[in-house]
């Protein structure tokens, strides 16, 4: 127990798995923890004894799942080891904590997502300004900024989507927290000065950081985090990379969740958003690096050419690109697996999997300098020097001289070194069966000697190994042979030669467990060793992963290479959506043109029924205008974009299904944000807002917010309502330019036609596309009516007893057109109702009109 008490005061805030024999137990308040997340039973070490200690246990071989279901909940798990065999222990068998599992610091295969990073993050403040660094202990990929603003941590904390945070004040964060809903830890943070000298001797970055304190502080509180979970093993950390978040669009996080960039507003689904319909990349580290891309478009032409150019030279190369795809399919998780090597937690097969993967790799950079010709040679981006350095081939050969074609999943039952490969593993493997080959040459070799055909050497439990002859040859018996029993029919001898044969073939077992071991541990080492350059490799491989993806989805989907200058013009022509396209049946998408100018045709006023096309407009801009910066092609005709510095979303609260009521202030607070963000540079989709409040106050926000984007901030604006009012903006400011979704009215049905077109919409049609939902004739009828009495009043407010706020026609409804439905109708308060309430109502409306 003294034992366990070290390890629970060193690590207090942890669950701690002590090993005993074949299972994990925890103790005390542990315990108790333990057994009601884990369903496992409680029961009491020294039972019936006063104050008895509670205790659970898990099988140690089941533990992964345990500790896996632990840290997603949030918790803190130290894997306490027996680090010496009971059998030679004197006294108390050693433990130690070999690993401590946190949320985010998890290296469980099963629990890791291999398309995205698992990072810890931490963050730390100076006056105003806050600094953030962030590590993928699985891969060593590090990372650290300055950002300018809480609100923007925020942004950036949401972009990152860390699995665990810390901080050396958690109530100082409480907004932060509040925002990035994962758990946060709080730790001591050292002095900027230290911090830079610790980063500049562990990862060489003391002169990046100059200037940077804060986020100096959090990088080094996050490597020595990360550094105290594997008292072990070493970190794969090599390289603290430094990033500008100036250098990419600014995305907030309400627009990364709007434009469906990861994952969809709704269920938070992979399946349906911009990622999953970009992402054909053959290799995990591709899949994360698009991601990566994806969420960072660049600002710098030049950079956004260089991609442009190497996803150019491989659309035009189709039988290229599908030899590299087979090619990058073979290759393994080049970053996880040198990952792997330097923690320690390597494995014979992934071990295996590293040696294979480097196989494929001469062939495919052969590959790709094929591809290249006088003309056109290979682009930039996709230089593969760093897969054609010695060290790669050197490793491989090490793997592939050392372990067996199919290396085993688990160290411990060895089988996994090559014969031939290392003297000691073969001696020990020919005696570990037995020693069979030795006992029979030693056999023959003695008969030969004594010259006695019926020499036998044979086992047994009391002698070992020993030499048997019949009675007739006794006298034949060398001198060294040493008596040992008489038997019935001769008498049986041993040798020191078999004495060592046996010594050998008890310990052949052991010592060939413990030898390749020792060789899988320096062949790991070796790839530690290398880590960087392995890692190197990665990087470049991962780049012509999403570049071959990028030219793939290009050419299967008819997108094209989008001119891209520093100008403020952004023209689209036949645009498409790319997630909804994908969703349709071909060419069932009517496609669209777009031009917005911040000189000239500076806010789009997109006016039009429901369910016309308005945001499915409106997002395809966005999501043009983003794939053509993270420097992918586009789904359009043609497109030229004048750089974005960034992209701001905002959608109606009405319009946004995943949030439901009382977002009103939420909408506006993201508005205002916009308004106060926006640069010229910037583009701005606002999408309804306004909904969320009474019809009123919704216009005249709505008119208030189009005007100060034209008046005071100039940004590039797609603006959708459905209050047609506000196309009158149009006449008094000069940049406002009114399209429409357009439908046809034919006999009296509205058919909704896909197309922008220039000019606001005629009318709300609201009308129509009730009745298109099947209300009741009668209640359509008389919506027309008040409709009509409605737009008679010159003004909206003119007719006191209609107000359009309750929607309660205050006048007796006539005779003949009263019915239980419409009474129903008109005690409906629209503008307090969500989406889904007024879904529900119209089923009960449907129901009463049947009746
Ligand atoms: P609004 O915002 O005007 O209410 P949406 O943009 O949400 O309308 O579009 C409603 C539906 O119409 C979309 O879910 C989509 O299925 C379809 N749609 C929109 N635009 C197009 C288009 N250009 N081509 C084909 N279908 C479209
Ligand atoms: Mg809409």
């Amino acid at each position: 127990m003294r034992q366990y008490l070290d390890v629970k005061e060193r690590y207090p805030d942890a669950i701690v798995f002590f090993r005993l024999g074949d299972f994990y137990e925890m103790f005390f308040e542990d315990a108790v923890l333990a057994a009601g997340l884990l369903d496992l039973t409680l029961t009491t070490r020294d039972k019936g004894k006063e104050d008895a200690v509670p205790m659970c246990g898990v099988p140690h071989h089941a533990a992964r799942g345990y500790v896996a279901r632990l840290t997603e909940l949030g918790h803190k798990v130290v894997i306490c080891e027996q680090t010496e065999d009971a059998k030679f222990a004197k006294g108390l068998v050693r433990r130690e904590v070999v690993r401590v599992v946190t949320p985010g610091v998890m290296l469980d295969d099963e629990v890791l997502d291999p398309k995205s990073a698992r990072y810890l993050a931490g963050v730390a403040r100076a006056d105003k300004e806050w600094g953030l660094a962030y590590l993928d202990v699985t891969t060593g990929e590090f990372r650290a900024a300055v950002i300018a603003g809480e609100a923007q941590l925020a942004d950036e904390l949401a972009r990152v989507a860390p699995r665990e945070v810390l901080a050396a004040d958690l109530e100082a964060c409480a907004a932060l927290r509040a925002r990035c809903r994962v758990p946060w830890t709080q730790v001591a943070m050292i002095a900027a000065a230290d911090a830079t000298d610790l980063l500049d001797d562990e990862v060489g970055a003391g002169r990046e950081l100059a200037g940077r304190a804060p986020a100096a502080i959090a990088a080094a509180a996050v490597l020595e985090y990360a550094r105290a979970t594997q008292p072990a093993g070493a970190l794969p950390v090599s390289r603290l990379a430094v990033y500008d978040p100036a250098a990419s669009v600014v995305l907030d996080e309400t627009a990364i969740a709007n434009l469906e960039l990861v994952q969809t507003l709704i269920g938070a689904r992979r399946q349906g958003s911009l990622l999953a319909v970009l992402d054909d990349t053959a290799t995990a580290p591709g899949a994360r690096l698009l991601r990566r891309w994806l969420l960072y478009p660049l600002t710098d032409v030049a950079h956004i050419r260089r991609r442009h150019d190497a996803v150019e030279w491989l659309v035009l190369r189709p039988h290229l690109r599908a030899e590299l795809r087979r090619a990058l399919g073979s290759i393994g998780d080049l970053e996880r697996l040198a990952g792997k090597a330097t923690l320690g937690v390597a494995t014979p097969r992934d071990m295996g999997r590293l040696r294979d993967s480097l196989a494929a790799v001469p062939g495919l950079v052969a590959m790709v300098a094929e591809g290249g010709d006088a003309i056109d040679a290979v682009p930039e981006l996709l230089d593969l020097a760093p897969l054609r350095v010695p060290a790669l081939a050197r490793m491989h050969e090490a793997l592939a001289a050392s372990l067996v074609d199919e290396p085993p999943a688990l160290t411990k039952e060895g089988g996994f070194i090559r014969d031939g490969r290392d003297r000691t593993v073969d001696d020990c493997r020919a005696l570990a069966g037995g020693g069979k080959d030795q006992i029979l040459r030693i056999e023959s070799r003695e008969k030969e000697r004594t010259q006695i055909a019926s020499l036998k050497v044979r086992y047994n439990r009391v002698f070992g190994y020993y030499i048997e002859i019949t009675k007739s040859h006794l006298g034949r018996v060398p001198d060294d042979y040493i008596r040992k029993q008489t038997i019935a029919g001769g008498e049986r001898f041993v040798t020191p030669e078999l004495a060592e044969l046996e010594q050998k073939v008890l310990t052949a077992e052991e010592t060939l467990l413990a030898r390749e071991a020792e060789l899988f541990r320096a062949l790991c080492a070796d790839v530690a060793a290398e880590a960087r350059a392995l890692a190197a490799a990665g990087a470049a491989l991962a780049v012509l992963d999403v570049a071959t993806s990028l030219a793939e989805i290009a050419q299967r989907r008819g997108y094209v290479r989008p001119t891209v200058d520093d100008g403020l013009v952004l023209e689209i022509t036949d645009g498409r959506h790319p997630v909804i396209e994908a969703a349709l049946a071909d060419g069932a998408f009517v496609p669209n043109d777009c031009r917005l100018d911040a000189a000239r045709e500076q806010i789009l006023l997109v006016t039009g029924p429901n369910m016309a096309g308005k945001s499915t407009y409106m997002r395809q801009v966005a999501h043009i205008v983003l794939l053509a910066q993270m420097g992918g092609f586009v789904p359009a005709k043609a497109a030229h974009v004048g750089v974005c510095d960034r992209v701001f979303t905002r959608v109606g609260a009405a319009d946004d299904l995943s949030r439901g009521d009382s977002t009103f202030m939420v909408e506006m607070r993201e508005t205002a944000t916009i308004l106060g963000g926006a640069t010229r540079r910037s583009l701005v989709v606002l999408d309804e807002v306004g909904r969320g409040t009474s019809t009123f106050d919704g216009v005249s926000i709505a008119w208030a917010v189009a005007e100060y984007l034209h008046d005071a901030v100039g940004a590039r604006t797609l603006f959708a309502t459905h209050y047609h009012e506000l196309c009158a903006l149009a006449e008094s400011r000069a940049r406002v330019r009114n399209v429409s979704a357009a439908v046809r009215e034919h006999k009296n049905e509205i058919v909704f036609l896909r197309r922008i077109v220039a000019g606001g919409a005629p009318k709300s049609y609201g009308i129509d596309v009730a009745r298109l939902a099947g209300l009741p004739r009668s209640v359509i009828a008389r919506a027309r009516q008040i409709l009509g009495k409605l737009e008679g009043g010159s003004q909206l407010a003119a007719s006191p007893q209609l107000s359009l706020v309750g929607l309660v026609p205050t006048e007796k409804p006539q005779a003949s057109s009263s019915s239980p439905v419409i009474d129903k109708l008109a005690m409906l308060d629209l503008d307090r109702m969500t989406p889904l309430e007024a879904l529900t109502a119209l089923a009960e409306l449907k129901t009463l009109a049947r009746s």
